[in-house]
């Protein structure tokens, strides 16, 4: 959390002053903590001990410490970074660190926290455990430390701020959340399916014509964009769809996000011959309240292919179903027994999307499942 808040104070004063030096640093930064020491969910700090990095490729999914607070300051530090140089790439990570890592620091009742927000959870391993004592099973109401719960309060409450940014006469739009803005002489009002739909209705007005520039998210297939219902392919510059625009122009965004099943790079020791579920900015998680314990049993089988089933769950998200082999239950007590000699059954696993976990009880909870 403090290199966070560290590298965007850096960014800051880059921004102030265009030092090239500090620029070039930043970007070394960058490639390292999210191409080599962030977890799936956005989150950062694979240690408790000292709230901090460990090593490239260090990412424990249930001794992690990935704290809420560290996510928010990746959010701080991709907003600058996008202030410095607007790459769809830092709204990418920007989105991904406040969809998944930070929402679940927040309950859905809105009052209690998570500190660390793990990808597993046993909660019996984690109740005993020395090196799982900085995991909470549930979220509760305060800490003795409380950054996280004002911290994420304070980041939902000024959400606004992540969505634009202005150069000249160009607003560059990195996230779809629905909102009326000002910028200057510019309005600009959004309303959007997302998270579970690609797709936006964006008005505009303003005294003098400016340009657009449209976040294409990494993960969208299929971009269809219309102005005024006539259909535009407008030159797409670092990730952005860049439309000239003036006073009423209406902007009609579609773009498909099916899920995707991703696997982690073999250095990653703990996600070895696993794989996990992601949907446009959703990261997804098994809990026991669908499925049952010992989700890390499950085996995931990815050519069975993945369902997206509406729900009225959690007042009405998507969720997704997979499919694969769980060992099936014949009372066999043995701690150890000659390979092959369990026998699997095919199993489905429901998940749901990771921000929402444990907001149905204690119980344990995987990001991460075995695969075929
Ligand atoms: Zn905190």
């Amino acid at each position: 959390m403090r290199a966070m808040y560290f590298f965007t104070g850096m960014a800051d004063v880059a921004a102030a002053t265009g030092n090239e030096e500090l620029k070039k640093t930043l970007g070394r930064l960058w490639e390292n903590v999210t191409k080599k020491r962030m977890y799936v969910t956005g989150g950062i700090g694979s240690q408790g001990d000292g709230e901090r990095f460990t090593i490239d490729y260090d990412l424990p999914n249930d001794t992690c410490y990935t704290e809420t607070c560290a996510a928010i300051g990746l959010a701080m530090w991709s907003l600058r970074m996008l202030a410095l140089d607007p790459r769809a790439e830092y709204a990418d990570i920007m989105e991904r660190a406040l969809y998944n890592n930070v929402l679940s620091g927040i309950s859905e009742d809105g009052e209690h926290y998570f500190y660390v927000n793990p990808l597993m959870v046993k909660p019996d391993a984690a109740h005993f455990r020395r090196d799982h004592e900085d995991v909470e099973t549930s979220r509760v109401k305060w800490f003795p430390c409380a950054c996280c719960p004002p911290n994420v309060i304070r980041t939902l409450t000024g959400l606004g701020q992540y969505i634009y940014t202005q150069r000249d006469r160009r607003v560059y739009q990195h996230l779809y959340i629905g909102n009326e803005t000002e910028i200057g002489d510019i309005r600009i009002s959004c309303s959007t399916g997302m998270p579970w739909e690609g797709s936006a209705s964006i008005r505009v007005s303003g005294e003098k014509p400016f340009e657009l520039a449209l976040r294409v998210p990494g993960y969208a297939k299929n971009l269809y964009l219309r102005v005024n219902g006539v259909p535009a392919s407008p030159a797409i510059e670092n990730g952005y769809a860049i439309l000239p625009l003036k006073d009423g122009d209406a902007v009609e965004v579609r773009f498909e996000m099916p899920p995707q099943v991703l696997a982690a790079n073999p250095r990653v020791t703990e996600d070895c011959g696993k794989a996990c579920l992601v949907r446009g900015p959703l990261v997804y998680c098994a809990e026991e309240a669908d499925n049952g314990p010992l989700l890390q049993d499950f085996r995931l089988d990815p050519s069975l292919g993945v369902e997206i089933q509406p729900s009225d769950l959690f007042g009405g998200i998507d969720l997704l179903r997979v499919r694969g082999t769980r060992t099936a239950d014949t009372g066999d007590e043995r701690l150890y027994l000659p390979y092959g000699e369990t026998e699997r059954k095919p199993a489905e696993m429901t998940l749901v999307p990771y921000f929402l976990w444990n907001n149905r009880g204690e119980g344990e909870m995987t990001v991460w499942m075995q695969a075929r």
